[in-house]
């Protein structure tokens, strides 16, 4: 409990200062890609200047991806939440979860088939799952099984005062880890992969946008086995009918 007291402060200290400048970055990038569209307007595209300034463009395109990871991680992202059945969610992310594991990679979905209402900002869930895959990819680089599995928790019965939770439960077949990566897994910066690989953000995106939806992740690892992540959103009952999860405008970002 102490643990998870001081791993919440500081997320929160981190998550402020990389939120901080992240924002402030955004708008000295939304000034960088303005101008450099500007000189592309006024240049043809046989001209050398036009492919620099297509350059200048793209980069800070990149650099605007990042700070999104950041701003995400920070929880500074407005929400917008939507009620819809989170075993939707999970087929409608799934062709391009298959992208992101690549072909040597099995990908097994188990959904339950009664509906699951939830209130999530979707992009924000997917981005989760996209985290997740990215990771089990790295995970199992010889190949391997990526599970998604859908499923209820009624925890009244047991004296929870959460109440019924929806269930997600994404698992790898891949080399695992020990004991001190697990627990530091949600820290923001913490990586074990090699410099340009890994930037230690991904997890704690997912963390931060878990507890917004006042959700709860754990995992469970075994070196040389694979691992589980479970991952658990309140479930909303009775009220409006569930909206259809249609095409997104654009998709996630992995890494
Ligand atoms: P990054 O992927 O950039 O290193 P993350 O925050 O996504 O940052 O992950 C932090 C670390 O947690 C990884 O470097 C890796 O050591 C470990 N990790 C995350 N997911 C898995 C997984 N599915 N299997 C094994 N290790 C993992």
């Amino acid at each position: 409990m102490e643990e998870q007291l001081r791993q919440a402060q500081k997320m929160e200290a981190v998550g402020q200062l990389a939120g901080g400048v992240a924002h402030d970055f955004n708008n000295v990038l939304t000034v960088i890609a303005g101008y450099a569209n500007i000189l592309k307007m006024d240049l043809t595209s046989e001209s050398a200047h036009y492919e620099l300034a297509d350059q200048i463009a793209a980069a800070a395109e990149r650099a605007a991806q990042l700070t999104r990871g950041l701003l995400a991680f920070s929880r500074k992202q407005a929400m917008s939440p939507q009620r819809c059945d989170l075993g939707e969610i999970v087929r409608h992310v799934e062709q391009f979860l298959r992208r992101v594991i690549g072909e040597d990679i099995q990908l097994k979905t188990e959904i339950l088939p009664e509906p699951l209402p939830v209130q999530v900002d979707l992009a924000q869930i997917e981005q989760v799952l996209v985290n997740l895959a990215a990771n089990a990819r790295d995970a199992m680089p010889g190949g391997g099984v990526f599970t998604i599995a859908t499923g209820l928790r009624d925890g009244r019965g047991n004296g929870d005062p959460a109440g019924k939770q929806a269930v997600i439960i994404v698992a790898d077949s891949g080399e695992g880890m020990d004991e001190e990566t697990s627990r530091r897994i949600f820290e923001p910066f913490f990586t074990t992969k090699e410099v340009g690989k890994g930037t230690g953000l991904g997890m704690a995106i997912v963390y931060g946008i878990v507890q917004q939806h006042k959700g709860n992740i754990s995992l469970s690892s075994t070196p040389g086995q694979g691992t589980v992540f479970t991952i658990e959103l309140p479930l909303v009952e009775g009220g409006a009918a569930l909206q259809p999860v249609l095409a997104q405008q654009g998709v996630p970002q992995t890494g």
